[in-house]
């Protein structure tokens, strides 16, 4: 591509909203264009990129026998009524009526869309198992646009789907997408850990799930890891074990104390001279199913959090937040000195199975400026129910005590996820199996994130000056810059070039009439992973070239007839 043709615009500024390298990059050089919250053009070098990723995923996926497909991105209400969801997805689904009244929704997934299919297509077990994919846009209204293409509104997706007779047929399915997914990720030359993660409360004990996490600082999701018990898990799933806790395990009667003003566990332990681990943390609930809504008290110990994904799946509720001042008000309860004492019978009381039952504890007193002494749950409270509840953090052990984890953060790049029969049963698929009997078939679901991998890529791999494209995915993969004014050596660069192309090398010629200054900090900035220059002087001199790796800043000096063969060698 001729840059003195071509379209193509570099910008020194940062633009105001962009927090984070990538999304600042990715405007910075050229990528794309925004044309409203969560709402980005591609131009041509960021779908040179996007493109780039879409053909590694669809050679993989075409390697494990995933047929392509493409569905209405515009999907019918009455698809989503019959798995309930065209109320749960709430405010995250784009909805809309046509001309004559009918509910349509800008498709945010597409398990319904493909259950209908499969169930008009395929009757038989023979025809089982059945792989299907498409890369194709999605339109979530997410509640924090940001990011860039990180956190879009409308984005690019490749989702599969995968339908089989038995949970040992969906195992294999899911195995064949998980080693795709780590060929993807690793061509793709990534840094990335699959990771435990969150089923939801309808997903039953035995059905798995990953997320692939790029590990990056601007990462929004929080992974608990050790490298050497090969456990990596999602915080919202994790699961570990506090180091010893030093509970206090003198027996002493309640004893309501004075604490005015002194609302945080650190202000009460700073007051009464205790340790954190020998208080309890109450925190107020609101649990939501359907229309109905009660209050949960969950308990955890002093320096630990709930863990709000695993209360939630506990409750097998649809939704749950922190109880409001309002609902806190209504039910007598002060924010700041809440306490379980009293509240039995009023309120579910959830104890954190970390707790040490037997130890003794501050908690609130429930009511203003109070907390008590001398709590110990066994003893002082009737009725309760012990769950796991906490929040893991760095420093925890591992569940076997034997190595200590980390908190990395990731960018969660791709998902994989046994659905089980939730969406054949719900939209009542049937298949028959040897006997002639209809069964259930059950389904795994797969999810890459295709527009967000591009900036996760630049997330990963950059520096002060610009991009540093890993070379699979590079919009090109060489930048040309010639410092040449002569008409002679004019031709000698128009004669490179197509010799480059000639040789299917991608190149940007960049044969701008504008210094070297200028065309150097452009090439850094769009990051292709090399640079050659033509100078005038210099090849006049020795007859040179200079080829200068864009990731190490090392240069290599070649003489016109080699650079072809030696660019592809650099290019491997
Ligand atoms: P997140 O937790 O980041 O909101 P999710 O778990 O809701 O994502 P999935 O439903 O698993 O996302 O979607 C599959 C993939 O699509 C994700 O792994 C992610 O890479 C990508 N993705 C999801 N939401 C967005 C978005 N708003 N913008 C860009 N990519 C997204
Ligand atoms: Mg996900």
């Amino acid at each position: 591509m001729k840059l003195s043709q071509g379209f193509w615009q570099t910008y020194k500024e940062i633009p105001a909203d962009a927090e984070i390298p990538s999304h600042q990059l990715m405007i910075r050089a050229g990528l794309i264009h925004k044309s409203g919250s969560g709402l980005y053009n591609y131009l041509p070098m960021g779908l040179r990129s996007i493109r780039k990723v879409e053909k590694i995923i669809r050679e993989e996926l075409d390697r494990i026998g995933c047929f392509e497909i493409t569905m209405s991105v515009v999907t019918p209400g009455e698809l989503w009524q019959e798995t309930g969801r065209w109320d749960k997805m709430g405010g995250l689904m784009l909805r809309f009526k046509d001309k004559k009244d009918a509910d349509l929704c800008i498709s945010p997934t597409n398990e319904e869309a493909v259950t209908d299919i499969f169930r008009k297509t395929i009757k038989s077990y023979k025809q089982l198992p059945v792989k299907l994919y498409q890369i194709n846009t999605k339109f979530r209204d997410e509640i924090r646009p940001r990011f860039g293409l990180m956190r879009g509104r409308e984005f690019t997706m490749k989702d599969a789907y995968s339908f089989h007779m038995d949970k040992a047929s969906l195992d294999v399915g899911y195995q064949e997408m998980y080693d795709a997914y780590t060929a993807i990720f690793t061509r793709l030359g990534l840094e990335f850990i699959p990771v435990e993660a969150d089923g939801g409360a309808m997903a039953s004990a035995e059905s798995k799930t990953h997320e692939f996490q790029v590990v990056a600082n601007a990462g929004e999701d929080l992974i608990i890891y050790s490298q050497e018990a090969k456990y990596a898990a999602n915080i919202e799933k994790a699961q570990t074990k506090r180091i010893k806790t030093d509970f206090d395990m003198t027996v002493a009667p309640m004893k309501e104390v004075e604490t005015i003003k002194v609302e945080s566990i650190d202000a009460v332990c700073k007051l009464l001279n205790v340790q954190h681990s020998q208080t309890l943390k109450s925190m107020v609930y609101t649990a939501t199913t359907g229309s109905e809504s009660k209050m949960i008290l969950a308990m955890v110990i002093g320096d630990d959090s709930v863990n709000e994904i695993k209360l939630q799946n506990f409750l097998k509720c649809d939704h749950l937040a922190t109880s409001s001042e309002d609902e806190m008000k209504k039910a007598k309860l002060w924010k700041g000195f809440v306490g379980p004492a009293g509240l039995e019978g009023q309120l579910d009381i959830l104890l954190d199975s970390e707790i040490n039952l037997e130890a003794t504890y501050v908690i609130g007193a429930n009511k203003k400026d109070a907390h008590v002494t001398g709590f110990s749950p066994k003893r002082d409270l009737k009725k309760f129910t012990q769950a796991d509840l906490r929040l893991s953090k760095a420093g925890d052990l591992t569940l076997d005590g034997l190595h200590t984890v980390v908190e990395k953060r990731g960018i969660e790049v791709g998902h994989v996820f046994q659905l089980g029969d939730k969406y054949t049963k719900d939209m009542k698929v049937g298949i028959l199996d040897q006997n002639g009997k209809l069964v259930t078939p059950l389904m795994g679901c797969y999810g890459i994130g295709v527009t967000r991998i591009v900036a996760a890529a630049i997330e990963q791999n950059h520096d002060e000056n610009g991009i540093v494209w890993p070379k699979s995915i590079a919009p090109y993969q060489v930048y040309f810059a010639t410092i040449v004014k002569a008409e002679e050596f004019v031709k000698i660069a128009n004669d490179i070039y197509s010799d480059l192309t000639k040789a299917g090398i991608e190149v940007v010629y960049d044969d701008r009439n504008v210094g070297p200054g200028n065309k150097f900090k452009d090439s850094d900035l769009l990051g292709l992973p090399l640079r050659v220059v033509l100078g005038e002087r210099d090849f006049s001199a020795s007859g040179e070239l200079e080829i200068i790796l864009r990731k190490t800043g090392e240069i290599k000096k070649v003489k016109r007839e080699e650079l072809v063969s030696t660019l592809k060698n650099l290019l491997k």
